[in-house]
């Protein structure tokens, strides 16, 4: 198969295109912007791969993508370029609508022209992946049951609404000109190769550099938490056995609330890369401002999908976090480089350049 990413150059692509050349023939197109989540390094070694091909491409930009399709003549599509961060989101919200909505506008009227050029046979085994979030389902009470795929959507931040408003498009675009669309829907993904903006990378970084780790509000928050790699593991079942037209939700049903998170974090470390002062890295924790209009909670019931792609989680909590712990120690020199990025950074309050 040859398969068209957008955003592979991010966390999710990039642990997504490394899965698929390691473990499948498929081929790869990865599009991606390179905005400042994208590292260089992370598919660097790929570069001469027989099947991967990358160019860089801003998804808003339809012309680029109708040449991409001529040329490349995808059979699936897998579509994760977007602005993802909700701190960001709340700062610049009209990158995320640009990127999110009219990116995915973009990408849907490209993939619709190809897709009526394709042959019967083509177009029976053709489908776009459609990769969105928990947050659109808006934020739910500590006792909430998890909701499932009929729940109606309540985005709150820019974020989730510009997913949301994704998500309503490439369904729009299913019902009205038969595109074969499948959406998945995902908890927090950790892992390898994660920006450090977001929660596990930052709170590493300001722990190895001896800086306060900060958790929002009260740190009373409640997350599930997938590793990446059963995130992968999930959207490659949904290619080959998921069904047009469907929704899937990703989540490995292991929820907790920030701060324990943070704090099972620093135990961790305490045992991978004890302070040289024998102090725990606990007593760097400091609660922050809350993030406006913070979400309490998100909780997927992810049953339907286990059941009908007999996909489950196979990271603990506990064992993802060790392994994505100790490859951010094993690869300082994916991540260091990232903190001269100004841009970044500094609105974290970042002071350490290496
Ligand atoms: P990321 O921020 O790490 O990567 C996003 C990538 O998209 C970057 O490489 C960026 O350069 C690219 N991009 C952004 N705008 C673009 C544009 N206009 N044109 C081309 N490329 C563009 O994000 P991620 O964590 O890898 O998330 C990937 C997808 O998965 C997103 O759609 C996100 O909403 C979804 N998702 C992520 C998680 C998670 O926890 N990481 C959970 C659920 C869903």
């Amino acid at each position: 198969m040859k398969i068209l990413v957008t955003g592979g150059s991010g966390f999710v692509g990039t642990n997504l295109i490394r899965h698929l050349l390691a473990t499948t023939e498929h081929s790869v197109l990865n599009l991606d912007k390179l905005s400042y989540a994208a590292n260089p390094r992370s598919l660097a070694d790929l570069v001469a791969h027989p099947r991967y091909r990358f160019s860089q491409t801003d998804i808003t930009d339809v012309s680029t993508l109708r040449t991409h399709f001529a040329e490349f003549q995808p059979d699936w599509i897998i579509h994760l370029a977007a602005e993802t961060h909700v701190d960001r989101s709340i700062d610049t919200p009209a990158t995320f609508v640009q990127s999110n909505v009219c990116g995915t506008f973009a990408l849907l009227e490209a993939t619709r022209t190809h897709f009526a050029n394709l042959g019967s046979t083509a177009r029976e085994n053709f489908r776009l992946l459609h990769v969105s979030t928990d947050e659109v389902y808006g934020s739910l009470s500590p006792d909430a049951t998890a909701v499932n795929t009929a729940q109606a959507y309540a985005p709150r931040s820019p974020y989730a609404a510009s997913k949301a408003a994704a998500d309503h498009l490439a369904r729009a675009w299913a019902h009205t000109y038969g595109l074969p669309v499948i959406v998945s829907t995902c908890s927090n993904n950790y892992g390898p190769y994660q920006f450090p903006e977001k929660l596990i990378p930052l709170a590493l970084m300001k722990a190895l550099h001896g800086e306060p780790i900060p958790v929002y509000g009260t740190g009373e928050n409640r997350r599930d938490w997938l590793h990446v790699a059963d995130h992968v593991a999930a959207l490659t079942a949904i290619l080959h056995r998921g069904k047009i037209g469907e929704t899937y939700h990703i989540g490995s049903g292991t929820e907790l609330p920030n701060i324990d998170l943070v704090r099972q974090l620093c135990a961790l470390l305490d045992e991978l890369r004890p302070r040289s002062d024998g102090v725990s890295y606990a007593e760097q924790i400091r609660f922050v401002t809350d993030r406006p209009g913070h979400d309490l909670r998100y909780a997927l019931d992810t049953s339907q999908t286990r059941d009908a792609l007999n996909w489950a989680p196979r990271y603990s909590l506990s064992d993802g976090l060790r392994q994505t712990l100790q490859w951010y120690l094993d690869n300082l020199a994916w991540w260091q480089p990232l903190l001269k990025h100004g841009d970044a950074l500094r609105r974290l309050g970042t002071t350490i350049v290496p």
